[in-house]
């Protein structure tokens, strides 16, 4: 009982980890220094850099991500 519990909010978190993609977030910001560069421009990250690319958005949103959670 227990262990199902578990595993059904597993899921829940894998949902959410695929449907956060930071090419479709409001948070991702764009800075052109010679090269473009993408930064996560939210107040929540866990990143200090906020970092998320070099001349393009990763596929999926980083470990680091906060809307990740909940
Ligand atoms: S890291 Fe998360 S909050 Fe930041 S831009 Fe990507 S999807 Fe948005």
């Amino acid at each position: 009982m227990k262990g199902e519990m578990k595993n059904g909010m597993l899921v829940e978190r894998q949902k959410n980890i695929n449907t956060v993609k930071c090419n479709s977030c409001k948070y991702a910001k764009k800075y052109d220094y010679g090269k473009k560069i993408f930064y996560c421009n939210n107040d929540r990250r866990k990143d200090d850099m906020g970092k998320l690319g070099i001349g393009e958005l990763p596929e999926e949103s980083p470990e680091w991500c906060s809307l990740r959670e909940g």
